[in-house]
């Protein structure tokens, strides 16, 4: 292989890089999850650095409202109607040549994630819901490949970078000391639908956006690179409008916990035990949507219905909710049961149903 490197001269001249590093960034496969805020600074920057190839899964289009903060995107590409994936392979080919893109669009479920991230170094997360990060990091343990966990609402960002624990404890990262818990032996379970804010409901500052993508690609830099000592061993959190930095050890979580993912090796979230099941309803133009509620039961109406409220009119009795909802120009009407059972009316396709609940409800 004799690539040109001189565009990475600058890159190049980091210690922990040199000509070897290069050539290990571009001889490297990277699964970028969703290609929304954060999925679009991550990919820039993997272009740009001369991550060799990228895997962007995306099943959402782009919208005007997207354009505030989703950085490979413009007006044209709304006029046309381009899935957000394919408009980023477009614009990273404008980009850098020497980079190979795969566009996925698709929703990214159990029966679809392992054959993504396969052969790849590394995943990293830009998806805007808790069951697909779930989904990534139960991939990601199973197959033994480093995950960067990120997400940003409102004006703070988290964000996180799993080396995970092997059964033969013999990967590079093992071998150097580092591996860190994974998210399950941080957070147990992915929190109920309705519980968290989204971007839609709560909005989203850019820079924070750009922040903790920016952050997840440092990260992912040093992977690829074998720099395993400078990877981040803390959960970072930071408030951009607050000003507040907070770092968590979560070390212990490993060590103390019994994680049925990482220590058990039981992927629950893979064999689809938590995941969201849909059903187009004949001759209604509407998706049934189901996703469990987790051990906490019941959906809060009184706190969906006050976000929705932005969006349209909302009517809520103590059976179920509905919502009027106008997204991209199209619209629809959001039925939502007590069970977590929903009812998205104004398409046939499951994956337009499942993006119009994970950003009004959160899932
Ligand atoms: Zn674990």
């Amino acid at each position: 292989m004799s690539q040109d490197l001189s565009r990475y001269h600058r890159q190049m001249l980091l210690p922990g890089f040199g000509e070897d590093g290069q050539r290990k960034l571009l001889a490297s496969k990277v699964l970028v999850l969703g290609c929304g805020a954060l999925g679009t600074v991550i990919a820039n920057l993997l272009a740009r650095a001369g991550v060799g190839h990228l895997v962007i899964a995306d099943r959402d289009f782009i919208e005007m409202t997207n354009l505030q903060r989703q950085v490979l995107f413009d007006e044209q590409d709304v006029k046309d109607a381009i899935p957000k994936a394919e408009a980023a392979r477009r614009r990273i080919e404008q980009i850098n040549s020497q980079v190979k893109v795969t566009a996925v669009i698709d929703d990214i479920n159990h029966a679809n994630i392992e054959k993504l991230a396969e052969g790849c170094d590394a995943i990293i997360d830009g998806v805007d819901n808790f069951e697909t990060r779930f989904l990534a990091n139960d991939c990601a343990v199973k197959l033994g490949i480093p995950y960067i966990y990120g997400g940003a609402v409102g004006t703070v960002g988290m964000t996180y970078a799993i080396l995970p624990h092997t059964p033969t404890g013999d990967s590079p990262w093992e071998r150097a000391g580092v591996a860190t818990p994974c998210l399950r032996c941080i957070f147990e379970q992915a929190p109920p639908p309705g519980m968290n804010p989204t971007c839609e409901t709560a909005g989203v500052l850019a820079p924070v956006v750009s922040i903790i993508s920016s952050y997840e690609v440092s990260e992912a830099l040093k992977v690829l690179t074998g720099n395993w000592d400078a990877v981040c061993p803390t959960m970072l959190s930071i408030d951009t409008w607050s000003n507040t930095v907070k770092q968590f050890k979560v070390r212990r979580a490993y060590d103390v916990g019994e994680c049925v993912c990482c220590k058990g090796r039981r992927f629950e979230h893979l064999e689809g035990k938590y995941s969201s099941a849909t059903t187009t309803l004949c001759g209604r133009n509407a998706v049934q949507l189901s996703q469990p509620t987790g051990a906490n039961g019941k959906l809060d109406f009184d706190r969906i219905a006050e976000r929705l409220r932005a969006h349209g009119t909302v009517t809520a009795s103590k059976f179920m909710l509905r919502a009027d909802i106008k997204d991209n120009g199209q619209q629809y009407e959001l039925t939502l049961f007590t069970d977590g059972r929903a009812i998205v009316k104004g398409t046939k396709e499951a994956k337009t149903a499942k993006s119009i609940y994970a950003k009004y409800v959160g899932a």
